[in-house]
């Protein structure tokens, strides 16, 4: 009845105890333990040990349920008496608790200690899972953290410092890799490595490929190694590797968590994947919409090649951007393509592109030109090329070039094609507007200007300038050459006498068609001394140079600011002149000053 009380009293205390805090440590707990068995039982020591219990188990003969005697005299010559209790676990024993009584009598029985070690142990299995459950509250706790940290994350960096950290939370007596299929340079102060698939490694790529946990054990090092694969919904991204320094085996429970973890890893590197794929996307489409929009408005051609020079030099990062044309004259380089390719000596480079072209007329992209045959010669390592199919057969071609070897994506090629296919149009229209414009202004036989671009450009020298000099210029006898040569050589003579006419004028002097087989010079800023020579040399000229021969005869006309004068009476003047100069036994030159006409 004692022995039952007492068995009861101690049983009640440790219960008591067990449920007073939800925050004790193991530690604390045991201490506790230890205390009340002193207490209640008048015990001299006390231990208890709830590891490696085995060899004890092994060294006393413990009864089956758990409680051993034993006596012997210690070096004081004390008769001590031992009593080991087992505390026994769901499936093997947890712990063992040793007593000695020296002066005082052992208080309990046989029976009762195994009745004790009963209660103990059932008490101590509650305990057991009552820790566990803690630590696995934890472990969720912490992957819940780690998974809401993760969706408010779509960086990948902050990802991959997230699991190691919730790791190194959880386990900080093992080591830790992520082994990664992309390339994570810029993150080395993580546990972050390439997963390369001619790894020696044969577990990590075992894992990899099959998507399975593995599990290998190092007898050398005595290491065990896990690797978890990094799973999301649409594929792997890696492995985790867990190395256990000692030879420590990570429970099923365990394993399960950290699959959990890594799964939750995989997903959210494949969301922040997605995110920046989509992000890249809505830029690339944001480029090409912005392109489209500015190209449809009306641009010049300089215009249009220096928009979209801005634009893929700083989308691209690249080094020179060109874009050629390819005419029957040769090629061109528009203005605005940057400075490599408006140097001089670009023959070389420019027949080499050319050839390209005309060879396959397929867009080329190229990571590093020194291991190319084609296109030896530019002194660049990347170099993506985009032909361009133009109004009036002209093709052309984008270059976009960098130094540095392979420093182009596939996607980028891919938007510089889709790029290029979208401003070809505007190209083509501008390069069109601007033909048709020097169309208009151009006699089409002669190539001199027409009359109409002659009179607005005369109206506008005598609104904004001080004076000009007026040439008419009509061919001698023209009929007459004509009905010898027949028309097709009088239109090369009036070919020949307009290319005198261009060859002896100056940029801002504007040469024009001024009717037939009249010709007209107007001279900007050039006084009537001036445009009496010039008119004198072009007498001479003409009649030297033509074939078969012709002499032309002129008249000059000049107007100044200071008196009262009109672009109609200035030709009028001319007219009178060139008149004059025919009756006068024409190939020469008459001048009508304003004053003698009425
Ligand atoms: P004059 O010395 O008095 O100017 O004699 P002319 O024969 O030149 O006389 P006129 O001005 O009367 O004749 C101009 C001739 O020029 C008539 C026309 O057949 C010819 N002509 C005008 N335009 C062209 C052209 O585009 N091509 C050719 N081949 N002939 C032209
Ligand atoms: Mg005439
Ligand atoms: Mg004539």
């Amino acid at each position: 009845m004692d022995s039952l009380n007492k068995i009861l009293k101690i049983k009640s205390r440790v219960l008591d105890f067990f449920l007073s805090s939800s925050n004790y440590t193991e530690a604390i707990f045991l201490t506790e333990l230890q205390t009340i068995l002193k207490e209640e039982l008048n015990a001299d020591t006390i231990a208890i040990s709830v590891e490696e219990i085995a060899p004890i188990y092994k060294q006393n003969k413990i009864n089956e349920h758990g409680v051993s005697y034993s006596e012997k005299l210690d070096n004081k010559e004390h008769n001590l008496k031992n009593v080991n209790m087992l505390l026994y676990g769901e499936n093997d024993f947890q712990g063992l608790i040793e007593l000695t009584f020296t002066s005082s009598s052992i208080p309990l029985s046989k029976e009762s200690f195994n009745e004790l070690s009963k209660e103990l142990s059932t008490i101590f299995q509650q305990y057991s899972e009552y820790i566990y459950t803690r630590f696995e509250e934890k472990q969720y706790e912490e992957l819940y953290k780690v998974t809401s940290k993760f969706h408010s994350s779509m960086k990948v960096e902050g990802i991959l410092t997230e699991i190691v950290r919730t790791l190194r939370n959880m386990y900080e007596d093992f080591s830790y890799q992520l082994l990664l299929t992309s390339d994570n340079d810029h993150l080395q102060h993580l546990p972050v490595k390439k997963l390369n698939f001619d790894d020696s490694n044969t577990s990590a790529m075992e894992a990899y490929v099959t998507g399975e946990l593995q599990v290998e054990s190092s007898l050398m090092d005595r290491r065990n190694y896990v690797y978890v694969p990094i799973k999301g919904e649409q594929g792997i991204y890696g492995v985790l590797q867990i190395i256990s320094l000692d030879a420590a085996r990570l429970p099923n429970k365990e394993l399960t968590f950290i699959t959990l973890l890594a799964n939750a890893t995989g997903t959210a590197l494949e969301n922040a994947q997605l995110y920046e794929q989509s992000k890249q996307v809505i830029s690339d489409l944001q480029l090409i919409n912005e392109t489209s929009h500015q190209l449809n408005s009306n641009l010049r051609l300089q215009e249009v090649t220096m928009y979209m020079i801005k634009k893929i030099l700083y989308f691209f990062h690249a080094k020179e951007v060109a874009f050629i044309l390819f005419k029957q004259e040769g090629a061109e380089v528009l203005p605005g393509s940057t400075d490599f390719f408006l140097q001089d000596d670009m023959e070389d480079y420019l027949s080499d592109i050319h050839d390209h072209l005309y060879a396959e007329g397929e867009p080329l992209f190229i990571g590093d030109l020194r291991i190319q045959e084609r296109l030896t010669k530019l002194p660049f390592c990347s170099c993506m090329i985009i032909p361009m199919h133009l109004s009036n057969g002209v093709k052309g071609v984008c270059v976009v070039t960098h130094s540095l070897p392979y420093f182009f994506s596939f996607e980028q090629f891919k938007l510089l094609q889709s790029l290029i296919h979208h401003s070809t149009l505007a190209f083509s229209n501008s390069m069109l507007r601007e033909e048709l414009e020097k169309y208009v202004i151009t006699d089409y036989l002669t190539k001199l200007y027409s009359r109409k671009y002659l009179d607005d450009k005369i109206k506008k020298s005598m609104k904004y300038d001080s004076y000009g000099t007026f040439i008419l210029l009509d061919i001698d006898d023209f009929k007459r050459v004509n009905d010898t040569f027949g028309h097709q050589i009088g239109d090369t003579i009036l070919i020949q006498v307009s290319q005198i006419i261009q060859s002896s004028i100056r940029e801002t002097d504007i040469g024009a068609r001024w009717g037939g087989e009249e010709l007209a010079i107007y001279l900007p800023k050039i006084s009537l001394n001036q445009g009496e020579q010039i008119a004198g040399r072009l007498i001479k000229n003409i009649e030297d140079q033509t074939s078969p021969q012709v002499t032309v005869s002129c008249g000059v006309s000049f107007w100044s600011k200071e008196m009262q004068d009109s672009a109609r009476d200035l030709f009028r003047r001319a007219d009178f002149a060139l008149y004059k100069a025919k009756d006068l036994g024409k190939n020469r030159l008459c001048i009508e000053l304003k004053e003698y006409c009425g």
